[in-house]
């Protein structure tokens, strides 16, 4: 016997609808290039994003289920497009704009975008690749003259009155949103978020075991939105009707500490990469900034250290949620926000457990696969990850040979080697494929580092598998010292030992002066294998 209860669709145009009609006086304000601030109120925003998925549709031709390309920045043009292609049955499919020409081009092509959205001041990145992925329509946001052959933002809006808009009852398994993984080999994929994913994860993240947004949040995106849809919070933002902050260009930690104090921030997130900047820049000057406002600074997209959490915590009194995901997760997976029972547990021990990357969402479910099958919730024996779940891509955009990230019973392999504890919380140790194999046993570089990063001299630690004759692989350590700090490679291994089994521990350190870096801020290990994959003397 089926329910009776409506087939209301989880869409987009819901989402919009909301922020509308109950927030229409909350504010949503961004940074321009010349540090000024822009503010509107929803009103403002739904009117115009309105305009837009009207001129996209009868200005630009476009057709149900086209892609809309971006190339931007997070600012309130950027979200009104986030928003505005899918409420016009459109895919949002956002560029990194960090990424090479020639993989723009591959991924542009590939998604087969009809028209790019991009900002005036990058230009000149937007010039290497436009003509080869051969847009029928670019589109320029900003201030300042509109480049020769693209269309102005603001005129593509003003072909269009907002009155004459009316809400599409969108189909919730349609496409909304796209966006490519570097994935674990060969060419990026694309993942296509349906309405109804986007909607989900929307309201999933507004639980107060996960994000907890609110309406009474004022929440800054670091995370780029061409990161896994920034995390989801444009979205989460709009449906629950957040104060809605942007920063542009402005990523430095100067500009962020400023921004959280002028905007009254109370939810930040973004990758370890920029926190480690905060926490310096705080630590320089730890009464800069009122920061009492801010609730939840969420870290997520590599491991967060420890030592981070507890810098920012005991140091500044800023509260860290460590959150783990993927762009095949809309990006969603698991959130160390701590339950009641640990909680209860002493100081030391509740560090730890947030220093894991927590437990799985609601509707998203995990289990780890072993040499020999599941392994059991020990705490101890690593597997790979996998998952499945309300917003978890069941396949990626027209890559048929990819099938293999899936099992047979429909899960997706995450790439991902854990351990998951009695209590389920997950702690990542590493990447299957930057995994150490030293002799046969696992090595987890995720734990060596974020170990290092704990020794007061270091800034930075990455840590790399290199060729050895005798056992294989052994670990190696890339470091960074903090400026006029020093440590020998066996004062580094001294402060490890207490920690780790003896055969963990690296023979080999290398001393650099940057650890070079992801198109998204994470350590980019496959640079630094290449550098340092020299057999070394065990
Ligand atoms: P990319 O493959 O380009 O890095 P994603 O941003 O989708 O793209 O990366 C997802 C991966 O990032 C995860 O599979 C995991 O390896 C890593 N990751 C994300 N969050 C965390 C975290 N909190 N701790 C450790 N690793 C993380």
């Amino acid at each position: 016997m089926d329910g009776l209860i409506m087939d209301y669709q989880l869409n987009v145009p819901a989402i919009l609808r909301r922020g509308e009609q109950l927030y229409g006086d909350k504010e949503i304000v961004s940074r321009l290039p010349d540090k000024s601030w822009h503010t509107y109120t929803y009103a403002d925003f739904a009117r115009r994003t309105k305009q837009l998925a009207l001129a996209l549709r009868d200005e630009l031709g476009l057709r149900d289920g086209d892609r809309v390309g971006t190339f931007c920045w997070n600012h309130h043009e950027h979200l009104e497009t986030y928003i505005g292609a899918p409420v016009a049955g459109l895919v949002t499919h956002t560029l990194n704009l960090r990424l090479h020409a020639d993989d723009l081009t591959y991924i542009a092509s590939h998604a087969g975008d009809r028209v790019l959205i991009a900002d005036k001041v990058l230009w000149p990145l937007v010039e290497t690749f436009t003509d080869r992925v051969g847009f029928e329509h670019v589109v320029a946001v900003g201030d300042g003259p509109t480049p020769d052959g693209a269309l102005d933002f603001e005129e593509l809006l003003a072909t269009a009155d907002a009155d004459d808009f009316a809400y599409r009852d969108i189909d919730e398994r349609a496409a909304a949103a796209m966006c490519y993984t570097s994935g674990t080999t060969g060419r990026p994929k694309g993942v296509l978020y349906s309405h109804r994913a986007i909607a989900i994860h929307s309201l999933a993240s507004t639980q107060s075991s996960t994000l907890g947004i609110g309406e009474d949040d004022s929440v800054l995106p670091v995370v780029p939105m061409f990161h896994a849809n920034a995390w989801g919070f444009p979205f989460t933002c709009t449906l629950v009707g957040s104060k809605q902050v942007f920063p542009g260009p402005h990523l430095d930690p100067q500009s962020l500490l400023d921004a959280f104090v002028e905007q009254e921030v109370t939810v930040t997130a973004g990758v370890p990469t920029i926190w480690m900047g905060i926490l310096q820049a705080l630590d320089a000057r730890p009464d800069g900034w009122d920061l009492s406002r801010l609730r939840a600074m969420i870290v997520g997209g590599s491991a967060a250290p420890r030592s981070m959490i507890e810098g920012f915590e005991r140091r500044h009194g800023i509260h860290v949620t460590h959150a783990w995901g993927m762009t095949e997760m809309a990006p969603l997976g698991t959130i160390s926000e701590l339950s009641s029972r640990e909680r209860a547990l002493p100081e030391d021990e509740q560090f730890a457990y947030r220093a894991k990357q927590g437990l799985p969402a609601p509707f998203v479910e995990i289990r780890a696969r072993g040499g020999d099958g599941l392994v059991p919730w020990d705490g101890a024996t690593m597997g790979e990850l996998e998952v499945r779940g309300a917003w978890i891509a069941s396949s990626y955009y027209e890559a048929p040979d990819a099938r293999d990230r899936w099992t047979d019973d429909g899960w997706f392999k995450t790439g991902d080697i854990v351990t998951i504890e009695p209590n389920g919380y997950i702690e990542i140790q590493d990447r299957s494929k930057d995994l150490v194999k030293s002799g046969g046993e696992w090595i987890s570089t995720v734990a060596l580092e974020n170990a290092l990063m704990g020794h007061p001299a270091v800034l930075e630690a990455a840590v790399i598998a290199v060729p050895d004759e005798k056992w294989a692989e052994r670990p190696l350590g890339v470091v960074v010292l903090r400026e006029g700090a020093s440590a020998t490679p066996d004062e580094l291994r001294d402060f490890l030992a207490p920690h780790f089994a003896k055969w963990w521990l690296p023979e080999r350190f290398e001393f650099v002066d940057e650890i070079p870096k992801t198109a998204v801020g994470k350590f980019r290990k496959t640079a630094l294998r290449e550098r340092f994959a020299t057999a070394g003397a065990a």
